[in-house]
């Protein structure tokens, strides 16, 4: 098994950071979840994608969103998947069939599902995708090479954390999944392994090509999680709290000299009233006001202290192809 290490430095870019939002639909956190009604692909991106595009229009951020193929695949997404294309967001690949347990697929299985969740996205939002980023942080070296062959430019899968078993634990205890379920998404979330990958963005050694690896990023040493899912959960308890917590989180990141890349769901842009279930993920009883609210705070500060860039800015100046100082700078 080939083993992940940096090579590329991150010093003198440390006022850079990256911004992405995995476009998980309603269905799939059913799937994760092993609820059979997944199967009717039940959508809210008809609700989400004009609400978020609208946020991020007014703050004059570009970031980059990882689109299912399932969905690109369906043409009544494809007027709001083509909008976040035509307002200059990057389109990544996120799967065709986002399984968790893409990492137990076959290498010609594995090759299928990237290209034609690729296929799918391209007709869809007229973008092929050269960033890749597997459901459930799942990645391995298979992943990566098939990634390279195909021409991509970054993987965006691994996710530095302890926590996983954790989380995963947690989504087996809300569950209806059976022994066969479980046993599929054993490492849903990651395993205790994957708390010692790296924390910044590094090139990845591989026998042919070049691929750009940026971690998900984890608060520096205790590699706790801070992605606005997090955050919106610990603001059910506390707002100042939360933020509070964020703010180490980026503080953190600056002594470790991490270059922060930071994660966002449709979930943190849903509310209550919204009213479209999936009442066991955390932070869904909090109305859509208070979560938006949270949101902004949190993404003020990060273009406070950062030039923020999408994900393909960010793996073209690790591989040292985009000057610094071209980085959108809000
Ligand atoms: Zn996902």
């Amino acid at each position: 098994m080939t083993t992940l290490r940096p090579r590329a430095g991150s010093r003198g870019s440390d006022h850079i950071a990256s911004l992405s939002l995995d476009l998980d639909n309603h269905w799939s956190y059913l799937k994760t979840r092993g609820d059979a009604h997944w199967e009717m692909l039940p959508s809210y991106l008809h609700i989400v994608v004009p609400r978020v595009l609208e946020f991020f229009a007014k703050r004059a951020l570009k970031l980059t969103f990882f689109v299912v193929g399932q969905d690109a695949a369906l043409e009544q997404h494809h007027d709001a998947l083509r909008a976040i294309a035509t307002a200059g967001h990057e389109i990544g690949n996120h799967s065709f069939h986002h399984e968790p347990w893409l990492h137990r697929y076959e290498a010609d299985a594995l090759e299928r599902e990237i290209a034609l969740a690729e296929t799918h996205i391209e007709r869809a939002t007229g973008v092929r995708p050269v960033g890749f980023r597997g459901p459930g942080f799942s990645v391995t070296p298979s992943v990566l090479l098939t990634l390279a062959n195909r021409g991509y430019v970054y993987d965006a899968s691994t996710f530095p954390t302890f926590i996983g078993p954790l989380a995963r634990a947690y989504y087996f205890m809300r569950s209806n999944l059976g022994r066969e379920g479980r046993e599929t998404r054993s490492a849903l979330f990651g395993t205790v392994k994957d708390g010692m990958r790296p924390l910044r963005p590094y090139l990845v050694p591989l026998p042919e090509g070049r691929l750009v690896e940026i971690p998900v990023s984890v608060m520096p040493l205790v590699r706790l999680p801070f992605h606005l899912s997090y955050i919106i959960y610990l603001a059910t308890f506390s707002r100042g709290a939360g933020l509070a917590y964020f703010r180490a989180a980026l503080g953190a990141c600056q002594t470790a000299g991490v270059q922060p890349s930071l994660l966002l769901h449709p979930l943190d842009f849903l509310g209550k009233e919204d009213d479209i279930g999936l009442e066991f993920f955390p932070g869904m009883n909090l109305a859509l006001a208070s979560k938006l609210d949270i949101v902004d705070a949190a993404l003020h500060e990060y273009q406070r202290r950062y030039s923020v860039v999408t994900m393909l800015e960010h793996a073209r100046i690790v591989l040292g192809e985009m000057p610094v100082q071209a980085a959108t700078v809000v």
